[in-house]
Formats: C-alpha cells, sequence, structure tokens
C-alpha cells in the first residue's frame, strides 16, 4: 500500500475546527475519516503492516479516539488491546499518570493487572501533538513493568514536536498523516 496516497486520502475526510475546544486550537476531526471503511480498512492494513517489525505483545490504546483503529489492529494480529482511560474510568485496582496536554491538564489509567512484566506494548492515539498525553501513557506502561515497544498514530501534528518527547521511550513512531504547519 501507498502510504503517500493513504496520506492524501485521509487529509482529504479530516475536517478542519477553528477554535475547538478552546480558542486558539485547530482541531482535527476524524469523525469523517470514521464514516469511510475503505480507508479506514487501508489505515487498518497500514498500521498491521508497520507493526508487524515491532514486536509489540499488546496494544495500549488511548481514550477515547485510541479506541477506533486500536481494536481493530490489536485483534488482526492476535494481540490483546488494553484501554488507557480517563482517571475514574475503570473499575479495578489501577496505576494514574498526570500530564500537560496541548490545552489543560489530564490523568490517565491503566488497570495494574493490563501488563505483564517484561511485555512489549505498542501505544496508539489518533493525533501526535505536544506529546504529553502519550509520553504518559508510555510512563504507565514502565510503571507497571512494560516496556514501550512504539507508538502508532493516524495525524502528527509535526510543528509540535511530540515525536521527540517519545524518542526517550521508543525508536518506533509512526503516523500516516502529518500536518508540517
Ligand atoms: P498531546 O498530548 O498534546 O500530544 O495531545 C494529544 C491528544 O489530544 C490526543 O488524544 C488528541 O486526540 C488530542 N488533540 C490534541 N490536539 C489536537 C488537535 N489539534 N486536533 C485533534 N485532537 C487533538
Amino acid at each position: 500500500m501507498n502510504i503517500k496516497e493513504l496520506e492524501q486520502e485521509v487529509k482529504g475526510l479530516i475536517r478542519e475546527i477553528p477554535d475547538f475546544p478552546v480558542k486558539g486550537i485547530l482541531f482535527k476531526d476524524i469523525m469523517p475519516v470514521l464514516r469511510n471503511p475503505q480507508v479506514c480498512n487501508k489505515i487498518i492494513r497500514t498500521f498491521e503492516s508497520v507493526v508487524r517489525d515491532w514486536n509489540g505483545e499488546v496494544i495500549a490504546g488511548i481514550e477515547s479516539r485510541g479506541f477506533f483503529f486500536g481494536p481493530s489492529v490489536a485483534f488482526n494480529l492476535g494481540l490483546p488491546f488494553v484501554p488507557v482511560r480517563k482517571v475514574g474510568k475503570l473499575p479495578g485496582d489501577t496505576v494514574a499518570v498526570s500530564y500537560n496536554l496541548e490545552y489543560g491538564t489530564a490523568t490517565i489509567e491503566m488497570h495494574s493487572d493490563a501488563i505483564q512484566p517484561g511485555q512489549r506494548v505498542i501505544i496508539h492515539d489518533d493525533l501526535l501533538a505536544t506529546g504529553g498525553t502519550a509520553e504518559a501513557a508510555a510512563q504507565l506502561v514502565q510503571k507497571l513493568g512494560g516496556q514501550v515497544a512504539g507508538f502508532l498514530f493516524l495525524v502528527e501534528l509535526d510543528f509540535l514536536a511530540g515525536r521527540e518527547i517519545l524518542a526517550k521511550y521508543s525508536e518506533n513512531i509512526f503516523s500516516i498523516v502529518h500536518y508540517e504547519k
């Protein structure tokens, strides 16, 4: 599959909404992408082919837009899917990490038994902005004794350089769509 062609196809579907959820943020709305099953299948197949070399044992998807593609990729590869959720949503014993967002601050959690010590975990979200959310997820994985096998995104805002923060955790960082400004 040609990733550049897919990037253009996905970009053509992403809707940009100014000043959402707060003034100054140009929100990339991926909901129109989800209404196109052919493109979604290409995204899932591309993700699968990219992560095949990463030797991941678990895919951890970040609430909530990391739940759209993460489970399909995980189950197609025969891997477990683990949700990373906003604080207070998971019913069992949890570990938590707080972090700064492009807008505001937040806390995310994982179930304490979601990852076994030494397991290689692929972290997935819809969009990489400053990298704060994905870094917090990486810290959760490490708190549970897991290893970060890589980071997988649909969209990356290159100008916010989130990738530089994530490089501390894994050299494997992949996004289909890039925005340079
Ligand atoms: P960050 O922690 O700064 O990398 O932000 C990533 C998280 O915030 C992801 O869960 C994204 O869904 C969301 N996000 C941040 N900025 C945007 C944006 N411009 N458009 C859409 N989602 C965003």
